[in-house]
């Protein structure tokens, strides 16, 4: 009998050889924090914080944002939040950013958007940062910094937290127990200087989104090519392939947090080669832990490892073939 997700809630993703593959949920709103105990999940791997600032017809003050993180940490007990900077600007055009948006962008998605936007505008982020930092007083927080294309990118963002940091310390506030730092992997020049990037990061989560809208150069938006390039497709799998291989041997925990770890084929591809850390929208969380328990990694990894070297014709055919040939 096959389990019903609802039993799955308090299963651990093992896969069948063994490995605990780490399922945690995408957020961005307070009473997503619920979905947290209704699926079981192992945390919040991206919580998009630009909710409150799409939502909002000014800027969040400061001690808006530091009570929205504090709820969503007490929300999550003990179990860990990646909380990812602002990601506003280009197609997610907040009011009172517009003016200076507008004479920018033709461009959104490839615009003035994300960090660059936080970097110019530093006061934004050193009051984000404050309200992060204060919000995790006596716990962990992990910050996570969209659309970085350099490494100065961020260290710069890093620095503005340091700073924050050193300002609460000399006032002797509570401070968090440790902060750590992380990168979304989305442009793709990130993966040409990885080897730069990783000694400097806890974590990367790649943005299958963005990461593929800039791979194909094909706009995310558009519902004219929403079907015509696959994530299926060679020139991702490799791409995403070389990111994983970049990493085996550091101290780096590297995951999936775009749409695609919540597809039961696109992740078993994943796990093929070699990601153990998903991300995904909460629905996707009972299917996705089903689909763990049913694979061996050393069988899609030989597999995939194939296929990728010589890439048959329709890779998402052959995969389901295979999938459908193991009960996956
Ligand atoms: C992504 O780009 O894959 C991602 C997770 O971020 P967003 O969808 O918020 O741009
Ligand atoms: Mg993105």
């Amino acid at each position: 009998r096959q389990a019903t997700y609802a039993e799955l809630r308090d299963v651990e993703p093992f896969t069948r050889d063994g490995t605990r593959i780490t399922v945690m949920i995408n957020a961005g709103l307070r009473d997503d924090m619920s979905m947290l105990q209704l699926t079981g999940a192992d945390g919040v791997g991206l919580f998009r914080t630009e909710f409150q600032f799409l939502v909002s017809a000014t800027l969040p003050a400061r001690d808006r944002q530091l009570r929205l993180y504090r709820d969503v940490l007490d929300a999550a007990g003990d179990k860990p939040v990646i909380f990812r900077t602002v990601d506003i600007g280009g197609d997610k055009a907040v009011p009172y950013l517009n003016s200076q948006v507008a004479e920018r962008d033709e461009n959104p998605a490839m615009g003035w958007r994300a960090l660059r936007l936080s970097l110019d505008r530093e006061g934004l982020l050193k009051a984000q940062a404050r309200a992060l930092l204060e919000a995790a007083a006596g716990r962990s927080l992990s910050v996570m910094f969209p659309m970085v294309s350099e490494p100065w990118e961020f260290d710069a963002a890093k620095k503005v937290f340091e700073d924050q940091l050193e300002f609460l310390r000399a006032r002797r506030k509570l401070l968090p127990e440790a902060v750590e730092y992380g990168c979304m992997l989305e442009v793709p020049s990130l993966a040409e200087v990885l080897d730069l990037l990783i000694p400097r990061i806890s974590f990367i989560s790649v943005g299958t989104n963005d990461l593929t809208q800039f791979l194909f150069a094909a706009d995310r938006a558009n519902p004219l090519l929403a079907e015509r390039y696959d994530w299926l497709s060679p020139a991702i799998l490799r791409f995403l392939q070389r990111v994983s291989q970049a990493t085996v041997g550091h101290p780096v925990r590297l995951g999936v947090c775009g749409e695609m770890g919540g597809r039961r084929l696109e992740a078993l591809a994943l796990l093929g080669i070699g990601y153990r850390r998903l991300s995904i929208t909460p629905a996707a969380v009972g299917p996705i832990k089903e689909l763990v328990r049913k694979v061996d990694l050393g069988e899609i990894g030989a597999q995939m490892n194939q296929w990728l070297l010589s890439p048959p014709a329709d890779l998402r055919a052959e995969l389901k073939r295979w999938a459908e040939q193991r009960d996956i």
